[in-house]
Order: C-alpha cells, then structure tokens, then sequence
C-alpha cells in the first residue's frame, strides 16, 4: 500500500474497559480502505513513548483504580505526549485517557490524580453520582451528529484552546452544566463515549486518519482518501 500510519495504543492493557481496542480495529479497516496500511503497538507501564515513531495515539477509558497507576506512569511521558499533540500528532482519548490529557482528575474517593497538562480542562468529582446512559450530540463546526453511551463520575470544564467535540442534545456531556461534550483542540479527539466509539461513528475516525495522513505525507494527493464513504451514524 502507499501509505502506512502507526498507531500507539496507549496503555492499552489496562485502559480497555468497555472494548475499547475496538476502535484500533475501526481505524485499520477504514485505513485498508483508503489504500493506507496501519500497524499499532501497546505502549504501557516503564515503557517510553517515542513520540518520533507514532501517527495516531489512542488512549482508553478505565476505572478509578488503573488511573491512579497511570496517572503516576504517564508523567515519564508528559514531555513526550505533549510534544506529539503540540506538533498536531492525532489522538482518540475516551473517557479515563481524556481525564488524564488534562490537569487532574479527582476519583470517587476523593484523590487527586494527576494528569500531564498537555489540554487545559480539568475534572472534579460528583457527589455519589454517575452520570450513565445514551448521549448524543452534534458537531457545530461540521454539523455531525454523533451517538454513544456515556458512564462517568468525573465532571470536565474545559480551558484555553479547547472546543468541545459537540453541543449535548440528549444525555449528560461533560458535567451536566455548560452542554458541552468532549474536547477537540488540534488534532486531539477527546469525548466520554465508551468503548469502540469509532465504529458507531465513523466520520471521527475518518477525521482522525484524513488529519494523520496529511501531517505524515503533507505534499500527497490524498483525493481519493478524502472520498473514502462513512457509514451515517446510527
Ligand atoms: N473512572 C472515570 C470516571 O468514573 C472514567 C470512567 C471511564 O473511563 N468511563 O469518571
């Protein structure tokens, strides 16, 4: 194939909870099918994230536990990730991987858990509250509409440079407050849709892979990519 992307699951083996490798299986498909071969890796615990060698990153949701163990590992790799996002490298977070892009995440307990900064939101802590059920939302840039299931307990503000990924129509968002759902800032993904939200939503994967191969083959004719049909979203 012409085009090769690499993609770095992050900590993939403990940040998986609702099947989120799934979307790692969305993105290789639809990249075969822009003629684009796409290979990943896990990137995990005392593992160094080689910012050099990687396209896209995708980071899962977890549950409170793996993300007090990450929160800790994944400042060794703050310089590294924030200089991929700066130098607009792609990254899919849901949920516990968007948390920790941002300051802090306060747990169910109450702990503060670090995140690397590299995104300016933050989130706090509800009281004895999850927010659980179907979410959908609508891209104002783009129009989209985009569809999923949501289980949080941590509320997210977003902060400088950062967009949400849509305005909520029906279910929670971010915090149940401002509308907001997910982050977009450069060419980072951010949301609190779980598990293999790309294969429900096919236009953010393209969006993902489109951005990807633009910043990896910048002088390419990438028309016949662009032309690449996604399923509508259901
Ligand atoms: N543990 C976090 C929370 O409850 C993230 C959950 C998730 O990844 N779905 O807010």
């Amino acid at each position: 194939m012409a085009y090769s992307l690499n993609v770095c699951h992050l900590y993939g083996d403990l940040m998986n909870t609702y099947g989120d490798l799934g979307n790692i299986l969305v993105l290789k498909y639809m990249a075969n099918k822009m003629g684009v071969e796409l290979s990943s890796e896990v990137v995990s615990l005392d593992q160094d994230f080689n910012a050099g060698k990687y396209d896209i990153v995708v980071f899962g949701g977890g549950q409170d536990f793996e993300q007090s163990i990450i929160s800790q590992d994944i400042q060794t790799k703050k310089k590294a990730l924030t200089n991929f996002i700066e130098d607009d490298g792609s990254v899919v977070a849901i949920c516990g991987g968007y948390q920790l892009l941002g300051h802090y995440y306060i747990g169910a307990n109450g702990e503060k858990l670090l995140g690397i900064g590299a995104l300016d939101h933050h989130t706090d802590k509800q009281k004895d509250h999850r927010f659980i059920g179907n979410i959908t939302i609508e891209n104002e840039e783009t129009g989209e509409k985009y569809h999923g299931f949501e289980n949080h307990q941590g509320i997210t503000f977003l902060g400088k440079g950062e967009r949400p990924l849509g305005k909520v129509l029906e279910g929670h968002g971010n915090n149940g407050q401002d509308k907001t759902e997910g982050a977009i800032y450069k060419n980072v993904y951010c949301t609190y849709f779980h598990g293999p939200i790309l294969a429900r939503n096919n236009q953010i994967a393209k969006h993902v892979l489109m951005n990807a191969l633009k910043r990896k083959y910048p002088n390419a004719d990438l028309t016949q990519q662009e032309t690449l049909k996604v399923t509508p979203t259901f």
